[in-house]
């Protein structure tokens, strides 16, 4: 019976790191990160009795060092220096957008705690846990090399393919299935030649200039929804990113998810309508694939879902008795492939 280890998140000593606002559609709305999405999806995963928590223990020195690798190191300099006062930082922001979040020392005590869980969640899985799953704020996804953007300061989901590749845990698959596309873990990863990226996202992608994902490697493969997706067309899109990650790419050791909620209905940063049950399906499917799994948590704002959701995420991923294996027909051989990109 295989069990899932929730890896929560330390508290960052302030009571000053929520999100103070964020710039979406040409207006800027109230922070909606705060505490309370770790109370909620923290509540619901706790309802599976195969769910155990502990509190994150990685070393903050090998926090440190994990950050050095990923990040840039002016950009590290700027954020420890942030100051209570939220901040706009002009200059590191991604290529061709404008900021869209302030910096504060609230917030990057947050992220920096947010990369000790996922530290853990990591080093677990490489010990040997099948399912370990980080129970992270802010999300991570959309910071990048050298930028922070859409609620994301520090990658948490790339320090844990890190964690992994450093535990000798290679080649790492990524997978992203939140609402936005993740440009700041695609820029990332895309030196490291032992990982690869899937992701699943609404189109037109709001986090990219141009709105147009571009892949500058052959390891990623971004899927697009031009129309808001129902429960087979994006189940069996997740099943294909699989079936491509191990066809394509060579069976991974690891894979690492960055698990948005965002795609459900009535989420203040989404516009797709499905409720919390897509998400006991999703874990069907990756239960299946039969990968140990380090989850990263990323967007999923509609506070009055989030418990429900992440119920239903440990219930399909740990329920040994139905795993939900889709018929993925056949390789049309006439899909092209550019560059990475589905098209
Ligand atoms: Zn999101």
């Amino acid at each position: 019976m295989s069990e899932l280890l929730v890896v929560e998140q330390r508290d960052s000593g302030r009571p000053d790191d929520a999100a103070h606002w964020i710039l979406e559609g040409g207006q800027i709305l109230p922070g909606i990160d705060d505490g309370r999405r770790m109370a909620e999806l923290r509540r619901g995963l706790l309802r599976h009795e195969r769910v155990r928590a502990i509190e994150a223990d990685a070393d903050s020195e090998d926090v440190e060092q994990t950050l050095s690798v990923l990040h840039e190191p002016e950009y590290l300099e700027t954020l420890a220096e942030a100051a209570a006062e939220p901040v706009v930082l002009e200059e590191m922001t991604p290529p061709g957008l404008p900021p869209d979040i302030p910096v504060s020392a609230g917030l990057v005590a947050a992220a920096r705690e947010g990369v000790r869980a996922s530290m853990t969640a990591a080093q677990r899985l490489a010990d040997g846990a099948q399912f370990t799953y980080a129970l992270c704020r802010p999300p991570g996804h959309h910071a990048g090399p050298a930028w922070c953007a859409g609620y994301c300061y520090l990658n948490a989901a790339a320090v844990a393919v890190q964690v992994l590749r450093s535990a000798g845990v290679s080649p790492v698959g990524i997978l992203d299935l939140d609402f936005h596309y993740p440009n700041g873990t695609a820029a990332i990863v895309a030196p490291m030649e032992d990982v690869s990226i899937l992701s699943i996202q609404a189109h037109p992608v709001t986090n990219v200039a141009g709105g147009e994902v571009r892949p500058v490697t052959d390891r990623e493969v971004a899927h697009e929804f031009h129309v808001v997706p129902d429960r087979g067309m994006y189940l069996e899109t997740v099943s294909e990113l699989l079936q491509e990650l191990r066809e394509d790419f060579g069976p991974a050791a690891a894979l690492v998810l960055s698990l948005g909620y965002d795609i459900v209905a009535g989420d203040p940063h989404g516009s797709w309508n499905f409720g919390p049950e897509i998400f006991a399906d999703i874990g069907r499917v990756l239960a299946a694939a039969e990968l140990p799994i380090c989850v990263v948590q990323e967007g999923g704002y509609a506070l009055d879902s989030l418990a429900d959701c992440a119920e239903a995420f440990a219930d399909g991923l740990l329920d040994d008795s139905d795993r939900l294996v889709l018929a993925v027909p056949a390789r049309d051989p006439r899909r092209q492939r550019s560059n990475g990109r589905i098209v």
